[in-house]
């Protein structure tokens, strides 16, 4: 297979070096963590190992780390309305951004009567007075996601968590998009959830974590089972993948800063040159502060499903909107929310960027993206490109 530029970091990273080195060795341990012998204590080791590691990564105690199967499952359980606080009764309304990804659009254990969304302005940031108006005074659950995964932007978290808290309620945070490119303490957020991913930060796919703050208990668990996960989450863990997540964090943790300056310096070229190719793009949520690794874009006449192919066969790996939604023609509901028209967001590309990253892959697109724009110009159809 010829070279080819990957730029779709968000959907997934690839697997570094460090976590499949981990994995490999976890794979060798035969114990069950669970077990009390010297095999099943190996395991358990390497389970705790990674615990600790990802909690250093979210500025938290490890015994708040409860493992699942991804993000997905880690915002079910954390919009739950079982969650008990000592002496206040459970929460019975759950407030979502509109921006979310669809696991926390969903709702997650709260029906749809008693799930309410909250607008955000044109650059997708959250609107904090109607979040307060919702709220009403009155408790509730409410989950904003640090990082949007399609544009990049950032949440003002900190000014989200004492609005939600004055209210007496709890706010959960899908950080998933954020490692590696900012900064997460759960604690600085004052957050009282946090959502992780491994395979978003160079760990495997099909681990994640959801990291509870002091004194949470779920009374009623997702998966009940043989008691793991101090009861939270039933069923043996995946050691290897744990392992792998763990060393990943780890990894990102010691490189915060180069990675995050590395793909800011990459982003900088790479919009400076869409710009000088076709000086009508739009760059989506530009003027908020954005990840340094994640640019999403549009250029009128541009038609996403059609571009992703041009792209890939001139060996550069986009997406369109997000990964999730993508395959399924359908416009981005974060666009929707942000009041793009959808004549523009249907030519919703997103580029995200890694450590691995090169300068030479980003010329890559570029000059893709010359071609493909010239026969924009032409009017005709980006397929031909
Ligand atoms: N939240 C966000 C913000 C995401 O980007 C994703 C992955 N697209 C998820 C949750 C789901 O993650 P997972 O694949 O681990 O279930």
């Amino acid at each position: 297979m010829t070279e080819r530029a990957y730029l779709d970091w968000n959907a997934t990273a690839p697997l570094r070096p460090s976590a499949r080195a981990a994995m490999v060795d976890a794979l060798d341990s035969a114990g069950n963590p669970s077990s009390v012998h010297a095999e099943g204590r190996v395991a358990r080791q390497i389970v705790e190992r990674a615990r600790a590691q990802v909690a250093a990564l979210a500025g938290a105690d490890p015994g708040q780390v409860i493992f699942t199967s991804g993000a997905t499952e880690a915002n079910a359980m954390a919009l739950s309305p079982g969650w008990l606080r000592p002496g206040r009764p459970p929460l019975e309304r759950l407030l979502v951004s509109a921006v979310e990804h669809p696991s926390v659009l969903g709702g997650g254990r709260f029906g749809p009567d008693r799930t309410h969304v909250i607008p955000v302005n044109a650059d997708g940031v959250i609107a904090r007075d109607q979040l307060r108006a919702l709220l009403g005074g009155m408790p509730a659950m409410v989950s904003v996601m640090l990082v949007n995964n399609e544009t990049g932007v950032i949440q003002p978290i900190c000014e989200v968590a004492e609005i939600v808290h004055d209210a007496g309620g709890l706010l959960h945070v899908d950080a998933v998009q954020a490692p590696g490119r900012i900064a997460i303490d759960i604690n600085g957020l004052n957050a009282d959830f946090v959502t992780l991913s491994s395979h978003k930060i160079g760990g495997p796919k099909g681990v994640g974590a959801l990291i509870a703050g002091p004194g949470l208990h779920l009374g009623d668990p997702l998966i009940a089972g043989g008691g793991q996960e101090r009861g939270l989450r039933g069923g043996t863990e995946n050691v290897a993948g744990i392992a792998g997540f763990g060393a990943a964090a780890a990894d990102i943790a010691s490189h915060l800063a180069t990675e995050a300056a590395h793909v800011l310096r990459l982003r900088e070229r790479l919009e400076a040159g869409l710009r000088a190719i076709a000086p009508e793009v739009v760059i989506f949520g530009e003027s908020a502060d954005r990840l340094p690794n994640t640019t999403s874009f549009s250029h009128p006449g541009l038609r996403a499903e059609t571009a992703v192919i041009a792209f890939d066969l001139a060996g550069v790996a986009v997406s369109s909107g997000s990964a999730c939604s993508s395959g399924k023609v359908q416009p981005s509901s974060v666009l929707a929310a942000m009041g793009i028209d959808p004549a523009l967001s249907q030519g919703a590309i997103r580029l995200s960027t890694g450590h691995a990253t090169r300068d030479a892959d980003i010329e890559r697109f570029l000059s893709a993206w010359t071609k493909l724009s010239e026969s924009l110009l032409k009017g005709r159809n980006v397929i031909a490109a």
